[in-house]
């Protein structure tokens, strides 16, 4: 797990942020080694976060007892997001969105990098980028309502320009995965119907830097849990007219202003 963060921590946009963080790690005794699924669906396990992969019948979806884990994730003081370590070399994972939990495979050699694509999920709401898996009605377009994820949508760059919608300010926008910003079509499982702000982000691919937009709303993500205000004067009083305020706030490196808000999204 301390790898595991080493590499999270040098990884953007965790690495500006990393004074926004403070990790506890959680050891539980399992009576048994390994977690269900692995290596075949029909393998059970008796664990106790009940860990298991070929949720919802994919191998690779990594499941937990959510209920479990916040009573286990109980014994660190306060915790905001959730990274359960399963004890399985077979590659997979899952971010679960409204519950502020990342589960991954601990011992598969990729471990470190499943992570921060799982932690996309649990902290930015961040949708997939990649186009496969569609689930099976839906054939290889998307004929959803337009999603909610940031780093998604059903609109061109045209749609988004005009009027404005999610990523519109980033379009040709340098991108730290590569090329620029744009509405790239495929993604959220299918391949049609469906755009995306980058060519090949951590939300697609493993191994690879969040998109600019995708960096953006995680530090959003951060700011909205993390107070930045560390002290006031006066504080907890109104002030004045003509009175002075002071504030303290929290320190992040240079160049790593909080993000502006009340965008049109
Ligand atoms: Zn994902």
């Amino acid at each position: 797990m301390s790898r595991t963060w080493e590499l999270l921590a040098n990884r953007e946009p965790f690495r500006s942020y990393r004074t926004l963080f403070n990790v506890w790690r959680v050891d539980l005794v399992s009576p048994v080694s390994g977690v269900s699924g692995d290596p075949t669906a029909d393998v059970s396990r008796d664990t106790p976060l009940a860990a298991s992969y070929w949720c919802d019948g994919l191998q690779r979806l990594l499941c937990a007892d959510i209920e479990q884990v916040k009573h286990y994730a109980g014994f660190a003081p306060d915790a905001d997001q959730v990274a359960v370590l399963a004890n399985s070399g077979m590659y997979g994972g899952a971010g679960y969105t409204e519950e502020e939990v990342a589960t991954f495979a601990g011992g598969h050699p990729l471990a470190a990098e499943i992570l921060p694509h799982e932690l996309g999920h649990s902290i930015g709401d961040l949708a997939d980028e990649y186009d496969y898996y569609a689930f099976p009605d839906d054939g290889s377009r998307y004929r959803g309502p337009e999603p909610a994820e940031a780093n998604i949508s059903k609109k061109n760059a045209d749609q988004l320009l005009h009027p404005r919608k999610k990523w519109w300010y980033w379009l040709g926008a340098d991108t730290p995965d590569g090329g620029v910003i744009d509405a790239y079509e495929g993604g959220y499982y299918t391949q049609f119907g469906i755009y995306r702000p980058s060519q090949n982000s951590l939300m697609k691919a493993l191994r690879r830097e969040f998109n600019v937009v995708s960096r953006e709303k995680m530090i959003q993500s951060f700011y909205a849990t993390v107070r930045p205000i560390d002290a006031a004067v006066p504080s907890g009083a109104a002030v004045a007219p003509g009175g002075t305020l002071a504030i303290e706030v929290l320190a992040v490196p240079p160049g790593c202003a909080a993000p502006s808000t009340g965008r049109d999204t």
